[in-house]
């Protein structure tokens, strides 16, 4: 609409042999802004102005013939969008304050940590959109230069067991939601084992309320550990330069309830599409071991295999060195030791003479140990 005004004033301008400029434009505009078009007043100052800087562009490169005459822009087909200055904007969780048009809700979270450099509101179809330009924070590139390491067992009850003894827990709303997604996935199953078979009637309308209500869940399950799992990188890749995850998440394989099945592999997935990309900007080394290692059937003490360890076993028991410790924790261990780094080798033995006050860190604190200099994350006390 500004644009509009300011491609329509240019030609009239110059075809009455004047010499039109975006600042000039921008001035003639706001001085009748208010009256004419009472709504972009409204909006923010940044609809009208950001408009002006485009116009003047956009001719300066049709003058050096690096682009065509400004055109008209037809409403609903291009997009109509305005811009705001990062300073003018301000993000409080899943809400961004607009100036004139207060706090408007987001759909999702912004995905990264850093400084608003600008945004673009824009309008696609009846939808509004909102793309942030952002300025990461340092922690993004400065390259992780600690020599400690660190295994991950990645599980579905707690996020992840590190080999350094501690355990992420998963946010909490996800526990709520897996209960709910039982229930629902129950209930999807009773309607659809009541169907006679050869039934080929339209399913009925509770069932489709049902898998819609099932989707939403899903999608629910996936932004929380999507969200958590974001953390848990940052922090991992912060502070640790070797990091050895597994192949496959084998334990997901070996369960058979299938719904935990899938859920611990779409989160393995992402974890490792995760810190794949942050450990190339932080120049982290990933080690990621062969998905036939037996990580939770091999004592982390004395290499020993127990062939019949079953998954209810939450304890790992060995029967001939006779250590006893947590099966995830076990898991971390042996996962830390195929970094291809022997001296690096470590034994539970030597975490239990950690302190271990710190090791149960559930994932607030770990978050808040995304800073690099906090000790218990960092596994320099093996070395
Ligand atoms: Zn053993």
């Amino acid at each position: 609409m500004a644009w509009n005004w300011g491609v329509y004033q240019w030609q009239e301008q110059y075809k009455d042999g004047e010499k039109p400029n975006g600042l000039d434009l921008k001035k003639q505009f706001n001085a009748i802004k208010k009256e004419k078009f009472p709504f972009v007043y409204e909006v923010t100052k940044y609809a009208s102005q950001q408009p002006f800087i485009q116009l003047q562009k956009s001719y300066n490169m049709f003058f050096k013939k690096q682009g065509g005459r400004p055109k008209f822009k037809k409403k609903g087909k291009s997009k109509d969008s305005f811009y705001i200055g990062g300073d003018q904007i301000k993000v409080i969780g899943k809400k961004v304050k607009i100036p004139n048009l207060g706090l408007v809700k987001l759909r999702e979270n912004i995905r990264f940590d850093g400084k608003i450099m600008n945004a673009t509101v824009s309008k696609i179809a009846d939808k509004w959109f909102i793309s942030f330009c952002i300025k990461p924070s340092m922690s993004y590139f400065e390259p992780c230069e600690n020599q400690a390491s660190v295994g991950i067992d990645l599980g579905v009850k707690s996020l992840a067991t590190l080999s350094n003894g501690s355990f992420v827990d998963s946010p909490k709303p996800l526990k709520k939601y897996l209960r709910k997604i039982k229930r629902v996935s129950r209930q999807l199953s009773k309607k659809v084992h009541s169907r006679k078979k050869g039934d080929r009637t339209p399913k009925s309308n509770n069932y489709k309320k049902h898998s819609i209500k099932l989707a939403k869940i899903h999608k629910k399950i996936a932004d929380i550990r999507k969200n958590s799992l974001h953390k848990l990188t940052t922090a991992l890749t912060d502070n640790f330069q070797y990091i050895s995850i597994e192949n496959l998440n084998v334990k997901g394989m070996m369960a058979n309830h299938k719904l935990a099945k899938a859920i611990s592999d779409m989160g393995f997935y992402e974890f490792r599409r995760q810190l794949e990309y942050k450990s190339k900007l932080k120049r982290n080394i990933l080690f990621v071991i062969d998905r036939w290692f037996p990580s939770s059937k091999t004592c982390c003490n004395c290499d020993n295999i127990k062939k019949d360890l079953t998954l209810k076993e939450r304890i790992y028991k060995c029967e001939k060195c006779g250590i006893e410790l947590d099966r995830d924790f076990n898991a971390g261990i042996n996962i830390h030791n195929q970094l291809p780094i022997v001296h690096r080798k470590v034994t539970p033995v030597e975490i239990t003479a950690m302190d271990l006050g710190v090791s149960l860190l559930n994932l607030t604190s770990i978050v808040e140990a995304g800073s690099k200099h906090q000790k218990y994350l960092i596994m320099s006390r093996f070395e």
